[in-house]
């Protein structure tokens, strides 16, 4: 029934836009994190914003005739913008864009999210044509086994991650300052390792890729050798992946083999024209996030 008020026009910026959370600092955000991850996972009921009814015709809206089915096996969405959905299984999160029918998935959260997210494929009726990795972290590798196996769709990343995505190399241990230890300590037991999973296409720099009106990957390296973002110009939207985080305010991403790096890729990340940013871990920003972006970089050191 929830669900069903939420659909209301009425309801409508609430679904677009979510109301901030109060600012928390990063510290606070990933105890938090740290704390969930220690206690055994909570049976999550389904919470779903469905799409603003005004936006959906009925008959493209089957998520409206029972917004809860897709999302028993413990995976949170919301609506971002129209065309772009922010799923959030136990750990991690990932974006769903949406062409039309064609439907590309930025990321796939933990090991396990794969049945949760092939039901919302199923229930928005569209199929899904590729699924871009914007690093080899296991928090955002973990599905890609098996949604590539459940929906043939093809596995794009960097080759600076594709070793560890392919299950070739270990994970390389991030050079954590001395804050970041304790956490990295409490979390990453808790973050199951990924699957080994092949990658059908490697994705470089300058790199156009079909959706969105043209998706260009950009090439960050610091949090990780191969970590990318995805730019689309047409509508301003930004992936950042892990380089840049959200946790209340906006500030560079944890857990980074070269901090140097991340920042300088950070700032590369802050000069372009976005409206909506997607970060690896946090809310998304749905209004002149490139203003946000660029007052958070101006804060970093080097
Ligand atoms: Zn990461
Ligand atoms: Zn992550």
């Amino acid at each position: 029934m929830r669900a069903r008020e939420n659909a209301r026009p009425g309801r409508r910026n609430e679904a677009v836009a979510r109301p901030r959370t109060r600012a928390r600092s990063e510290v606070e955000l990933l105890l938090h994190h740290a704390v969930r991850l220690t206690q055994p996972p909570p049976r999550r009921r389904a919470v779903f914003r469905a799409p603003p009814a005004a936006l959906v015709r009925p008959r493209r809206n089957p998520l409206r005739r029972n917004p809860i089915r897709a999302y028993r096996a413990g995976v949170d969405v919301d609506l971002v913008v129209p065309g772009l959905y922010h799923l959030r299984p136990d750990f991690g999160q990932a974006y769903l864009w949406l062409d039309g029918r064609s439907a590309t998935l930025i990321d796939t959260g933990t090991v396990g999210s794969g049945p949760a997210i092939t039901a919302l494929l199923t229930e928005l009726d569209v199929e899904l044509d590729r699924i871009v990795l914007t690093h080899g972290h296991e928090d955002h590798v973990g599905s890609a086994a098996e949604l590539r196996a459940a929906t043939g769709a093809p596995v794009l990343a960097h080759a600076g991650d594709v070793a560890v995505i392919q299950g070739e190399q270990p994970r390389p241990d991030p050079v954590l300052l001395d804050w970041e230890r304790p956490l990295f300590d409490s979390i990453t037991p808790n973050v199951p390792p990924h699957p080994p999973c092949p990658v059908d296409q490697e994705i470089a720099e300058g790199d156009v890729l079909d959706f969105g009106g043209g998706a260009r990957v950009l090439s960050i390296p610091g949090h990780t050798d191969g970590s990318i973002a995805i730019h689309l110009s047409r509508s301003r939207t930004l992936f950042t992946g892990d380089t840049i985080a959200h946790f209340g305010e906006v500030v560079l991403g944890t857990f980074n083999l070269d901090r140097a790096q991340a920042v300088e890729s950070f700032r590369r990340l802050a000069e372009l024209d976005t409206e909506v940013a997607c970060f690896g871990h946090g809310e998304p920003i749905t209004r002149n996030a490139g203003a946000e972006l660029r007052a958070a970089a101006a804060k970093l050191n080097d």
